[in-house]
């Protein structure tokens, strides 16, 4: 059989897993990124000696005994890295000076949670059960492909009835929801500002599970490293990585999708291409063709995307040695609050990282935060010219020190950098929809919606990526790419190998 020729469109993890797949099973493999370099949102930069992690916090399967492990292994990333593991989960250092902290072992989590209110014991009890009900049972990835899919819901079905009974459970509950049941109100304020409060607690009961058993750790280097890791393994195998190289179309006969069409006017002739770029525009200006897309386009009108982010990063010469550090970082209150776009912020969760010293200098510390905005307000204020757009973010940024300074005195006179991206800067780095870091906000609602790989009328077009699995993340954007190729395999009549021989 003649060698089969893949295109694919975007360098993300979604794109670079499914060129890795497509490689691993034989087929001529060029990846097309508009951008300089490989990522896509998940990427490093460097500022004043400090490399900052844009992207990964916690990896979903960095150890052994899930189908997400398996996948990092078969990508590249798990050899020869090395991986922090966190004792918390979240932290708030609150104003009444005592910490709160959610343990990510499940018995500390429930000991020292009830420590705290003995009143709400209902809902840390129903937590705590949870998790240990899921670490008891193989918890199938729901982004694994079909035929994996339907022999774990078999298995369930006959054996691991306690998942699909905490899934009920969790599923239409949202996390705000669940923050509202506390009466204690530092607990309360815990949980209302670990995520967006719209997200659905199935999620929450998920990743507490895995970093309960020691797999959603943090892989030393953050993001930068991660991706090298995944590109290497991509050229390894022969795969084509072409970056400033921006897809404006698609080329068809007839309902066969045949090829990419560059911004350089070339076209790439092809038997497959994939989608791994925003789902949107993949949609609207690359397919364009609205009886083809129609079907799709209306399911993403039932969904919403991750609000927009302001990703704030600075460096200090102070190493937080009253920080103890966390999976999803650590919560303070604003003394002064912070109006970021339309919204009043009074709380900031940041990411302090005395834990990994490859990212500075030794005694040299990189903080980050991650604060939801408006992505409408942050459109205006670009399209009307860089000076104004440029002031907002530096007093953002100035606002966001001064906190910092405050809640921790020793800082002061030892900021190295500090900086922010905003939904803009997602947008035209990635293409991504209104800057969306994420894709789609799993709410209850959203995580029922199924969005297909392919489009019915489009053959030999498939879609990838953060856009196609509601809630978005790296672990779905690698099965993503993953369940694409198993598809081609499919329809060239290849049996889908998933590791080199
Ligand atoms: C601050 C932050 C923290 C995060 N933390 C975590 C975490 O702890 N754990 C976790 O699992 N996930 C996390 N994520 C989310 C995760 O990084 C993403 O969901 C995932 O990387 C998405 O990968 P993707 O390939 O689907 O999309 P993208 O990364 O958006 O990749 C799409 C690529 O397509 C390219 N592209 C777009 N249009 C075109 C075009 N026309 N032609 C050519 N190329 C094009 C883009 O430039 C981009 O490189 C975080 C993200 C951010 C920003």
């Amino acid at each position: 059989m003649e060698q089969q020729r893949v295109g694919i469109i975007g360098g993300g993890i979604s794109g670079l897993s499914a060129g890795i797949y497509a490689a691993l099973n034989g087929m001529e493999v060029h990846i097309f990124e508009r951008s300089s370099k490989a990522g896509g949102v998940c990427q490093s930069w460097d500022r004043n000696g400090y490399s900052v992690n844009g992207s990964i916090h916690w990896l979903m399967g960095s150890g052994p005994g899930s189908d997400y492990y398996e996948i990092w292994k078969e990508l590249g990333v798990i050899e020869g890295s090395s991986f922090h593991v966190h004792d918390r989960f979240f932290t708030y250092q609150a104003d009444d000076g005592k910490e709160y902290s959610l343990y990510t072992n499940v018995d500390r989590l429930q000991e020292n949670l009830l420590s705290i209110s003995p009143d709400d014991s209902g809902p840390i009890i129903e937590l705590c059960e949870s998790i240990r009900t899921l670490a008891r049972h193989e918890i199938p990835a729901p982004h694994a492909s079909i035929w994996k899919q339907f022999g774990h819901m078999a298995k369930m079905a006959l054996l691991d009835f306690p998942i699909i009974r905490e899934m009920i459970r969790w599923a239409p509950v949202s996390l705000g929801e669940y923050a509202a049941r506390f009466k204690h109100p530092r607990l309360r304020e815990l949980f209302s500002n670990l995520w967006n409060p719209e997200m659905t607690m199935i999620f929450l009961a998920m990743q507490m599970t895995y970093a309960h058993m020691g797999s959603a750790s943090y892989p030393l280097g953050g993001s930068g490293p991660f991706i090298e890791k995944m590109l290497r393994r991509f050229l390894d195998l022969g795969g084509h990585f072409h970056t400033n190289n921006k897809v404006l179309g698609i080329t068809r006969q007839e309902d066969r999708c045949t090829g990419i069409l560059l911004e350089n006017k070339q076209v790439f002739p092809a038997d497959y291409v994939v989608s791994a770029m925003d789902g949107m525009t993949a949609l609207q200006q690359i397919v364009v063709d609205e009886k083809i897309t129609a079907p799709v386009l209306e399911q993403f009108k039932s969904l919403k995307p991750f609000p927009g982010i302001l990703y704030f990063s600075a460096g200090f010469n102070y190493s937080f040695p009253e920080v103890n550090p966390a999976i999803s970082g650590t919560l303070i209150k604003l003394k002064q609050p912070v109006d970021i776009g339309y919204t009043r912020h009074t709380m900031g969760s940041f990411q302090i990282y005395n834990f990994d010293p490859t990212l500075s200098a030794p005694g040299h510390t990189l903080v980050t935060g991650i604060f939801e905005t408006d992505y409408g307000y942050w459109e205006e204020l670009y399209r009307k010219g860089g000076e104004e757009y440029r002031n907002e973010r530096n007093r953002i940024v100035n606002e966001l020190v001064k906190n910092l300074s405050e809640h921790f005195p020793d800082l002061k006179g030892k900021l190295e950098f500090a900086d922010a991206a905003t939904p803009m800067t997602y947008v035209n780095e990635t293409g991504n929809y209104h800057g969306s870091y994420e894709g789609w906000l799993p709410t209850p609602a959203a995580i029922q919606v199924r969005i297909p790989y392919q489009l019915n009328g489009l053959e030999r077009f498939y879609l990838c990526g953060h856009w196609v699995h509601p809630g978005g993340g790296m672990p779905p954007a690698a099965f993503s790419g993953r369940n694409v190729v198993e598809l081609i395999c499919s329809d060239a009549g290849l049996d889908f190998i998933s590791q080199a021989s």
